[in-house]
This record gives C-alpha cells, structure tokens and sequence, in this order.
C-alpha cells in the first residue's frame, strides 16, 4: 500500500505532519504535464501526464496538433520519474540517445472521474494549461493492427484537440519550436555539452533524424566556437585589467598623465 512506511513510523494522534493522504486518482485536480521534443534515431515528441506519483508517458511521432481533424499517433511508452519532468539535456549513448528538449511545460487536469478507469477503456480527456498547449484534448487507444498482439498492439494511442477557442488550424510545432525552459533550440541545448562519443558513433546517422542532427551538430559547434572566442576576449580582457565591457574601445597603452 503506498505510504505504508510513512504511516507505521508514525503516530498521527500526536504528530503535526500531515497524515498519509494519498491523493485519490481521478480527483479532478491540475497536476504536472509536460513535453519533450526529442531527437533520437528520430524525431518525437513526449507527452507526459502526472499520475499517481509518476509520468505517463506517449511518443507522438508528429507531436500534438492544435486542428481538432488531424489525429496524432502517440505510443505508450513507459512511465517516467516525476524529476524527469524538469529534464533538458544531451542522452550521449544508449537508450534515447540525442537531444531532449523540454518543448511545452504546465499542468493538466483529467475530464474524468477516475484516470484509471479511462486508461483500462482507453479513452482518456483532459485539459492542459501549458505555455503551447491548451484547452481540451483526449487521447483514444486504437487497439493498434493487430490488436491484442503482443508487442504493443494496444501501445497505439491517438492525440486529438477537441473544439474550443484553443484549437486552430496554426502548426505549433513549427510556430513554436524551441524550449519552455531554455528558450534555445536543439543546437544550443547541444552546444552547453556535445558528447565526446558523437564524433564517432552519433544516435542518428541516416535517415531525416540524420540530416537533422548532423545539422544541429555544426550548428553547436559554431556556436561552441563563438563562445568560446568571446570567453577568451573576455579572459584576455580581464588579464589586461581592463575594466570595459565586450566590443567598448580598447585602452590606450600608455594612459595620458594626469
Ligand atoms: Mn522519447
């Protein structure tokens, strides 16, 4: 039972704390979501939604639409860790290798009474309150080809905007395409730590992922360059004891006498 231990080391007819509550699933309450823009061996988008104490979790390969027409495909993937909902950073090798940006951030809230039970009939609506996202969705199960196929028949999701005044025929994807958190983009992400093991075996060699980062990789490095140069202006600067910002004139050699 959860907060089990919580409870026996315990006696909350003399403790001030707060006893073990835990929070009923299908309370219609705002919690944290999230989504991840990740650039793998390709490029998704990670919904995750709090409940119960973690992140569900679907890749939705285009990444969610704002026009209520189009439905997205999004895979259940595996639950995440709450702290992973903060998470912005460079996977150098393994499991998702690349660049996961934290693309959208917020809360939502279930339209349902209990979460549970629309995740067993598969067929799950809430509201997001996000930077990008907005308003009312739901996510469907299709049951996928082959459904009760083993091997993730009933992983098939679709994420569909429902019709409100936060549904639209704009791409948000394209019209807001970098981090909640960050404000950069996957170059700039990179650029704060390209992983040494790219040089030779980058996540994504082929393909639209491929092209897609191997751009990214030289834009980092420019990036890398430039700052990199500033910095030495700067220590050199500093060394000089010249108390001027970037770019001001530079010091005379000889100071004129006074
Ligand atoms: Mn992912």
């Amino acid at each position: 039972m959860a907060l089990e231990e919580y409870r026996r080391k315990r006696d909350f007819t003399k403790s001030p704390e707060p006893p073990p509550k835990v929070r009923k699933t299908g309370r219609r309450q705002a919690r944290f979501f999230c989504v991840h823009k990740h650039l793998a061996s390709r490029l998704h988008y990670d919904l995750r939604l709090e409940h119960d104490g973690v992140l569900l979790s679907w890749a939705v390969p285009k990444g969610p639409s704002l026009d209520p027409t189009v439905k997205r495909l999004a895979m259940r993937v595996e639950d995440h860790p709450l702290d992973y909902g903060e998470f912005e950073g460079v996977i150098p090798e393994g499991y998702g290798a690349g660049i996961v940006m934290l693309w959208d951030k917020g809360t939502w809230t279930p339209e349902v009474d209990d979460v549970d039970q629309a995740l067993e009939k598969g067929d799950l609506k809430f509201t997001l309150d996000g930077s990008k996202l907005k308003g009312s969705w739901v996510l469907v199960r299709t049951g996928g080809r082959g459904a009760g196929a083993r091997g993730g028949g009933d992983r098939s999701w679709l994420l569909i905007k429902h019709r409100d005044e936060w549904a639209g025929d704009l791409d948000i994807t394209e019209f807001a395409p970098r981090s909640v958190k960050s404000g950069g983009d996957f170059e700039d992400i990179l650029a704060e730590d390209s992983p040494e093991v790219w040089r030779s075996n980058r996540p994504a060699r082929s393909g639209e992922a491929g092209a897609m980062l191997a751009a990214i990789i030289d834009r980092a490095a420019t990036l890398k360059a430039a700052r990199a140069a500033a910095k030495k202006v700067a220590t050199r600067d500093a060394a000089a004891g010249a108390a001027r910002p970037v770019g001001a004139p530079k010091a005379r050699k000889r100071a004129p006498r006074r």
